[in-house]
């Protein structure tokens, strides 16, 4: 029983979700030539809880869901049910760390890390639920990505190639209730959409690289640490390029509103910070 048991979901638009989600697994299928797992994050930022709640019902079952500030996070994960495992995708702020791990159990994995302060943040809560959930079963580690600047923008978030072993390795040795998962990279828009089947995309192979450098620096198997890779525009790509975890949005659930909306979001987060 959780709160979402009173939500109304429209049948048609649970259907159309259903449909479309669909769509993006057969061509996962399609494109996943090496047969490996490869896991799909539903990104339901800035869309309604009742399309969470659609697509985690049947007949679609989804349970991957992911989501970019910090505040839309708590709202949904409080409302609905215990067995969707969130995965916080977006720009992480130092301050909101510690109450996204300790706030919600159900999150499965935190995808953007890319400071020390903010791996130490993350584990504090973390270690505070574990103690506050004793009782309940066992609380594993919590996955976190590395999120990598692939691309050299100065504006995007992500810690350079060159640097990313010295924060996996305080991940690894200095928080022990989290677990290094791999790597993550959002890349450059205008590579990411002109990625066909002929244009490699240069952040991919980059990521690969940097994950591959990683591992043997840390003394790790390649596949220990996975790729997160991939979105609506490129997500077959970065499939054949090895990737583990693709971020569907748009794809799935259609425009999101404008991008204004978004900043207003994300700035009415920083003032009640
Ligand atoms: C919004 C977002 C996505 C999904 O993008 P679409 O183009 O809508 O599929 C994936 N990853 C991250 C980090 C995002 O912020």
């Amino acid at each position: 029983m959780s709160q979402a048991d009173g939500m109304h979901i429209n049948p048609q638009r649970a259907k159309q979700l259903a449909d479309n989600i669909g769509h993006v697994t057969q061509k996962i299928t399609a494109a996943n030539k090496a047969g490996r797992n490869i896991r799909l994050i539903a990104v339901s930022k800035l869309k309604p809880a009742t399309d969470v709640l659609a697509l985690h019902q049947p007949p679609a079952s989804h349970s991957h869901f992911g989501e970019n500030y910090s505040q839309e996070l708590h709202e949904k994960a409080a409302l609905l049910p215990r067995s969707i495992k969130w995965h916080f995708i977006g720009a992480l702020q130092t301050n909101k760390c510690k109450a996204l791990t300790e706030q919600i159990p159900n999150l499965f994995c935190v995808s953007s890390v890319d400071a020390v302060k903010k791996a130490n943040a993350l584990e504090k809560g973390r270690a505070a639920l574990a103690e506050k959930d004793q009782n309940e079963e066992k609380l594993g580690k919590l996955r976190v990505l590395v999120q990598v600047n692939t691309s050299g923008e100065e504006n995007k978030s992500g810690v350079e190639p060159d640097n990313t072993t010295t924060l996996c390795k305080h991940i690894r040795e200095q928080c022990p209730h989290l677990q290094l998962a791999g790597l993550m990279t959002i890349g450059a828009i205008a590579r990411s959409q002109a990625t066909t089947a002929d244009v490699e995309n240069e952040d991919f192979i980059t990521l690969r690289q940097t994950r591959d450098k990683v591992a043997k620096e840390l003394g790790m198997k390649e596949e220990e640490l996975e790729l997160s890779m991939g979105m609506s525009s490129d997500f077959e790509s970065a499939i054949q390029h090895g990737s583990d975890e693709v971020r569907v949005g748009t794809t799935i659930f259609g425009e999101r509103p404008s991008k204004e909306d978004a900043k207003a979001k994300a700035s009415a987060e920083k003032a009640e910070a």
